[in-house]
């Protein structure tokens, strides 16, 4: 029997606010083929967020037990206090059933799945400017401004990362960005180096009659 086809492991990361969550629901909205990575977080869930939906919501000691279990695929200190991580089973799981699925995740949780997985392929989504990335985030209205000054850091550092990203996204219109990601799958998926059995059955002399 042939064997399937193994999803496309897809990283989404850029600063909080440029409406990463809104592109990666759109883009599996559109598609069926595409899974969302649910992560495990310490931080405390925001008006609306739902467990298992958004993030699975553990403690501290919950999730450096799980840390132990081996059971992250990577994960992360962001912010100074709180922990994200990306559980590992299900990821491996929908991959090898074909399904393509989305880390939304850190710059630095990025790096270690590109060197993990060779062949994830990474996307910034990214607003036109700084100060444009600072009024989405006050605008959010999520966050005291304590917690905006914090953040609008961090985006200063996690922008300087584009270069080690595979394609950049402005986010300015969610139709255009959102076709974007979708033009960018249809060109990874028809990249020879995924295409070995494709490859196979051109050449097979007896096939195709
Ligand atoms: P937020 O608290 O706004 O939901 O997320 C804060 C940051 O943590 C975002 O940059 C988000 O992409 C990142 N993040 C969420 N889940 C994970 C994860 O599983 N691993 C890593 N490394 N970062 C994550």
């Amino acid at each position: 029997m042939k064997q399937q086809r193994e999803g496309l492991l897809l990283v989404v990361s850029g600063p909080a606010g440029v409406g990463k969550g809104t592109l990666d629901k759109a883009l599996m909205d559109r598609n069926s083929k595409i899974k969302m990575s649910v992560s495990t977080t310490t931080r405390a869930p925001r008006p609306g967020e739902i467990e298992g939906v958004h993030y699975f919501f553990k403690t501290e000691e919950e999730f450096k037990a799980m840390v132990d279990r081996g059971e992250f695929l990577e994960y992360m200190h962001v912010f100074g206090s709180n922990y994200y991580g990306t559980p590992r089973s299900f990821v491996e799981q929908q991959l090898s059933h074909g399904f393509d699925v989305i880390l939304e995740i850190d710059v630095q949780g990025a790096m270690k799945v590109k060197q993990a997985f060779p062949n994830a392929v990474l996307i910034f989504i990214t607003a036109p400017s700084m100060s444009e990335i600072k009024s989405r985030l006050i605008g959010r209205g999520t966050e005291t401004m304590e917690q905006v000054e914090k953040r609008f850091a961090t985006a200063f550092e996690e922008v300087k990362m584009i270069p080690h990203y595979d394609y950049v996204i402005v986010n300015d219109v969610v139709d255009v960005a959102v076709h974007r990601m979708e033009a960018i799958l249809e060109a990874e998926r028809c990249r020879v180096s995924r295409s070995s059995e494709l490859l196979e059955s051109i050449q097979d002399i007896e096939g195709g009659k």
